[in-house]
């Protein structure tokens, strides 16, 4: 997903302005994993794919997001996440 629009996303609950984390980029500069968190409610929202997953918490499918979300743990700002919520330090 191209940078632009995904600074353009909010968060779906209180429309606060993400946080924007990139971890993979395509050759085009475009994001392909990332996560985004909202420092109002705490939720993060991965970028799988290049897709962020902001669906409502209870069709969020933990099995697709963990892989990634560990994945790229150690250089998360954070080093806990519960309930799609990063705890802070
Ligand atoms: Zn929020």
């Amino acid at each position: 997903m191209k940078k632009e629009l995904i600074n353009k996303l909010c968060c779906p609950f209180d429309k606060d302005e993400l946080d924007l984390q990139i971890f993979a980029e395509d050759l085009s500069g475009d994001i392909r994993e990332g996560i985004l968190i909202c420092p109002t409610c705490k939720r993060y929202y991965p970028i799988i794919h290049g897709i962020p997953i902001m669906s409502p918490d209870e069709y969020r499918e933990k099995e697709l997001e963990l892989p990634v979300v560990n994945r790229w743990k150690n250089q998360l700002k954070t080093n806990k996440v519960e309930n799609f919520r990063v705890i802070e330090k």
